[in-house]
């Protein structure tokens, strides 16, 4: 899918009237409550067919009427309310060891959390997790009739026609089919590779909420890359753009999943950072909060490891720079936590030795969402495509 927010090309009358319907819905989401006058003059669209469409939404139950407004001379006017419970959607968020899955509303509000841990990652085991926690989803939040659909966060070349996650190098998964989720939930299904999904996210909740010009970068066992230009999430030829974690940084370097060397994600990634801190330090730590954790408390080999690290991440941000001269590029993934104890300093190195920016130029944000960037896109994805609008207010 080539997601573009709300912009859709008007052909037809129909087209029109489907346009004005998600214009409204996406009026009444951002302003709440309005009355039928109020939408007709801030979208320009006439009385009767505001009154004919307001009809139909409440037909659907995406609106209530709330009472009277005041009166401005003669008949007060019904007020129309937004009901961000009226339809909700599926996000699943496949990772390493974990599947997970989040309820949310119109809002993006996650109201059911769930995730189940892996010990083998293979095509049944991932497709029955899958299906059994949705399954509960549903039963618990009794849900069936108002869902969109479900969105879909994989670490990998996604094929959305065909519902495939074609490549997952660190995953050593190749062409899982997702068509079995269509057919068992009769629901519309959408996949996404994590770092787009993390980019839409951010791109219509997050810190970059409408700015055009934006990079994104998955920092999780590998690097990804979402890209939006001009409001358009980039994709290339064959959707294999973004694939930025296996951007050389050092050429005959360390050995990649992939297959080649010197990848960017062997030095940036977090799996990339836990191996380094592992191997000098003789721990067997897993996670990267510990690192950094000791890193704040000064531990020798943590500041060595974690510098090194910083120095590493920042070559990858020099090129990305240099190829896009973005807005801004957000970093996104558990590393995004921590970001008070080493934004500065890297903003520093990436400005180190660099003609073409200087202070002030660079803007580089770390995701508020957080690990929850990655499933909240998934989970836009069913609303966008229905309705066009994301709504702004989440948490
Ligand atoms: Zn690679």
């Amino acid at each position: 899918m080539f997601i573009s927010g709300d912009e859709m090309l008007v052909i037809d009358h129909s087209d029109i009237k489907t346009n004005n319907k998600k214009r409204i819905i996406k009026l009444l989401s951002m302003e709440r409550e309005l009355t039928k006058l109020d939408i007709s003059r801030k979208l320009d669209i006439s009385i009767p067919t505001v009154t004919t469409i307001v009809g139909e939404l409440m037909e659907e139950g995406l609106v209530e009427e709330a009472g009277m407004a005041n009166s401005t001379g003669g008949r007060k006017p019904m007020i129309i309310r937004f009901l961000p419970d009226s339809r909700y959607s599926i996000g699943i968020d496949l990772g390493r060891d974990y599947i997970r899955a989040v309820l949310t509303n119109l809002d993006s509000k996650i109201l059911k959390d769930k995730t189940c841990e892996l010990n083998v990652i293979s095509e049944t085991e991932v497709l029955s997790v899958i299906k059994r926690l949705i399954e509960e989803v549903i039963a618990e939040e009794n849900v069936k009739d108002k869902l969109l659909g479900i969105g879909l966060s994989l670490p990998g070349t996604v094929n959305e026609e065909d519902l495939k996650l074609e490549v997952a190098t660190n995953f050593r998964l190749r062409n899982i089919s997702f068509k079995e989720l269509y057919s068992h939930f009769n629901l519309p299904i959408y996949l996404e590779n994590e770092a787009n999904a993390g980019a839409l996210a951010e791109s219509k909740l997050g810190i970059a909420k409408d700015l055009s010009n934006l990079i994104y970068i998955s920092i999780t066992e590998g690097i990804g890359g979402g890209i939006f230009i001009n409001n358009y999430m980039y994709k290339g030829k064959d959707r294999r753009a973004g694939e930025i974690g296996h951007m050389c940084i050092a050429k005959d370097g360390r050995q990649c999943n992939c297959g080649r060397r010197g990848c960017w994600e062997t030095y940036a990634s977090n799996r990339a950072l836990i191996k380094s801190y592992n191997e000098k330090s003789g721990s067997m730590i897993k996670h990267v909060d510990e690192i950094l954790k000791r890193y704040k408390a000064e531990d020798k080999i943590a500041v060595e490891v974690v510098d090194e690290y910083l120095d590493n991440l920042a070559e990858g941000i020099q090129s990305l720079l240099f190829i896009f001269n973005p807005d801004y590029i957000i970093i996104g993934g558990e590393i995004s936590k921590h970001s008070d104890i080493f934004s500065e300093k890297l903003s520093k190195i990436i400005l180190r030795n660099n003609e073409f920016y200087s202070e002030g130029d660079v803007h580089i944000l770390f995701s508020r969402l957080g690990e929850d960037s990655n499933i909240l896109g998934a989970s836009l994805i069913p609303i966008l495509d229905s309705y066009g609008f994301t709504n702004i207010n989440i948490k």
